[in-house]
């Protein structure tokens, strides 16, 4: 099913075109209400009239998160204050939070994307939808919400927290759907299994997990654990919220929204556009927004674009899974290291849990990385010979795969800090 093929299916000329008349739309209405972009587009002497076509756009300036945070709180607001009708903020998850303001319209055209989503999952109006997403200034809740009635889809608001309570709920009331952090659903599926229940006593059939970055292992663990099918949601504040770009059901791919939220790849030190299939950093152009409206802003987010056909039948460019934030990446004696790429080794490992976390330091002037793991509690044993042998074995993948040599620390069951929202795999001493 698609909630609207007239645009999720547009050819990719009438897309572009449309794409084009929104740009020039957009440009003219920051120039005139944002100063900020005023000035920037002054500064590189450029008028709204020399944005004609889409292709125009890397005439523009870009919009970092610094900038957010230099004109906080409302300094790249467009719309006068009597029209914002809700404001979120970023979670904050690097810094300090940056404020978004959206209009009437904005909320219509953030319910819109996000039923596209949940229609591209499978979800429909006979569905019993929980979210779990915090609803407090984090824009998983609300934006998932809105979207699940505008489906018309019941919404269960369960927000995150007393997770017994929650899986009562999912049970009793046949909850078919949930959105949350991929990191939550393997905290809802531990919670089950400590419940004494497990996945057939539960009806769950599609999860929505984004607003962190997940590899395609964890989501067979989730699968698995939890008996559902699970698809990627990404989105971010600054640019709407959940649902920015969604999986169908190929799972090839995340669709982008591209009538609303216009996808470019750079190079993020030459800032040059890269062509498609190339790994970069992402760029979105709010195409439509009114609140906060923001040119080419940079997501910091690492991935890659594809524009070959999806046999879904939707039109739109896909975004492949993101790798992680350029601040993610470690660089450890001078080699990059995701820690998306570690947890995809351990979860090839059955005798582990996807519970993990790195601590990097630096001893005697060389980087160390350390990489915790939690041991299933089947085969945690007192066998040292065992637990050594399971150990090399981790060692000897993750050498293989990172180039460099990590220490790995077993740790017991559940000694690992669970999270409800955005996990924290990282501890980086280095800059303490
Ligand atoms: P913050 O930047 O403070 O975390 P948000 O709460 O707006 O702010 O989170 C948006 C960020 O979350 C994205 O830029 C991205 O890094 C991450 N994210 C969201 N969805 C996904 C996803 N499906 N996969 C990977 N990362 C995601
Ligand atoms: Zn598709």
């Amino acid at each position: 099913m698609i909630w609207n093929p007239n645009k999720e299916c547009m050819s990719r000329d009438e897309m572009r075109q449309l794409q084009g008349k929104r740009l020039n739309k957009l440009v003219n209405y920051v120039y005139h209400n944002v100063p900020f972009y005023r000035n920037k587009m002054q500064a590189m002497d450029i008028s709204p009239e020399d944005i004609q076509s889409i292709d125009d756009i890397v005439k523009l300036p870009f919009t970092t998160k610094q900038d957010l945070r230099d004109n906080y709180p409302y300094g790249l607001q467009a719309a006068p204050p009597s029209e914002i009708v809700r404001v979120h903020a970023s979670s904050g998850t690097t810094g300090n939070p940056t404020i978004v303001g959206y209009t009437r319209k904005d909320l219509a055209v953030w319910s819109e994307v996000m039923s596209r989503a949940l229609t591209a999952y499978g979800v429909t109006r006979d569905d019993t939808f929980s979210v779990s997403y915090g609803y407090g200034l984090f824009t998983g809740g609300l934006g998932v919400h809105y979207g699940v009635e505008n489906l018309g889809a019941t919404v269960i608001p369960t927000s995150t927290g007393n997770t017994e309570k929650h899986i009562r709920l999912i049970r009793d009331l046949k909850i078919s759907g949930i959105a949350c952090t991929p990191s939550y659903a393997l905290y809802l599926a531990e919670t089950l299994d400590k419940m004494g229940l497990s996945k057939n006593d539960i009806n769950l059939k599609v999860g929505a997990f984004g607003a962190e970055p997940w590899t395609e292992n964890m989501r067979s663990e989730i699968q698995e654990r939890l008996g559902l099918r699970g698809f990627n949601i990404y989105g971010l504040s600054e640019i709407m919220g959940p649902g920015v770009s969604y999986e169908c059901q190929e799972q090839n791919g995340s669709h982008i929204c591209e009538d609303h939220f216009y996808p470019e790849i750079i190079n993020p030190e030459t800032l040059e556009q890269l062509p498609l299939g190339e790994q970069g950093e992402l760029v979105f152009t709010t195409l439509t927004k009114e609140g906060m409206p923001l040119l080419r802003y940079r997501t910091k987010d690492l991935c890659s674009l594809m524009a070959d056909e999806c046999a879904c039948g939707r039109t739109s460019v896909r975004m492949g899974r993101i790798m992680g934030r350029s601040d993610d990446m470690l660089i450890i004696r001078g080699i990059n290291v995701f820690p998306s790429q570690v947890e995809s080794v351990i979860l090839e490992i059955p005798e582990f849990e996807p519970q993990y976390m790195l601590v990097v330091d630096r001893i005697n002037n060389l980087d160390t990385l350390q990489v915790q793991v939690e041991v299933r509690k089947d085969f945690f044993s007192d066998d040292i010979g065992r637990m050594l042998a399971l150990k090399k074995r981790l060692s000897d993948k993750l050498k293989s795969v990172l180039s460099i040599s990590a220490d790995v620390k077993l740790m017991e069951p559940n000694s690992i800090e669970r999270s409800q929202g955005k996990s924290k795999r990282v501890i980086d001493k280095r800059n303490i």
